[in-house]
């Protein structure tokens, strides 16, 4: 009898690939954009690596992963900045295990307000325990240690 394939092919993967309908708002050698299928927010974008990275467990400290979150981050705030100028509040974050809904890296992108008001709980960082971290705050856990001032 056949098997599933062992790795059943990831929509963001596919959605990166262009092999889906999903229009992608942004493309480059690096990420893609396009729109949250079920929307919390006024504007509610997606960005995922093109490379297949499961989770923000999965990023390292170092210049690499520091520059593709980074870079990331600049395509989310460029978009809600050019299709939700009017928004007085932004966030910018990432769910973390187990409460990441699909095992792709992927940058909520929310132009506020929340639709209904109640989902900014899913979006809301919770101190250590919470599902949600802030971009920024990612960010500074994976910046670039200092190079050492040499003592020789
Ligand atoms: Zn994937
Ligand atoms: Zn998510």
């Amino acid at each position: 009898m056949l098997r599933a394939p062992s790795s059943s092919p990831c929509i963001f993967c596919q959605i990166a690939r262009s092999s889906t309908s999903t229009t992608l708002l942004h493309s480059d050698e690096k990420v893609v954009a396009f729109q949250d299928i079920n929307p919390s927010a006024f504007r509610h974008y997606l960005v995922i690596p093109i490379e297949h990275i499961p989770t923000v467990k999965n990023l390292k400290r170092g210049a690499e992963d520091f520059a593709l979150v980074s870079h990331m981050l600049d395509v989310g705030q460029t978009l809600l900045h050019r299709d939700a100028p009017s928004s007085k509040h932004y966030r910018f974050g990432f769910h973390q295990p187990p409460f990441n809904s699909v095992d792709h890296l992927h940058l909520h992108c929310l132009a506020l307000p929340f639709i209904p008001s109640w989902k900014s709980i899913k979006y809301t960082s919770l101190g250590p325990l919470g599902g949600f971290i802030e971009a920024e705050k990612l960010l500074e856990k994976l910046k670039p240690f200092p190079p050492l001032a040499s003592s020789m």
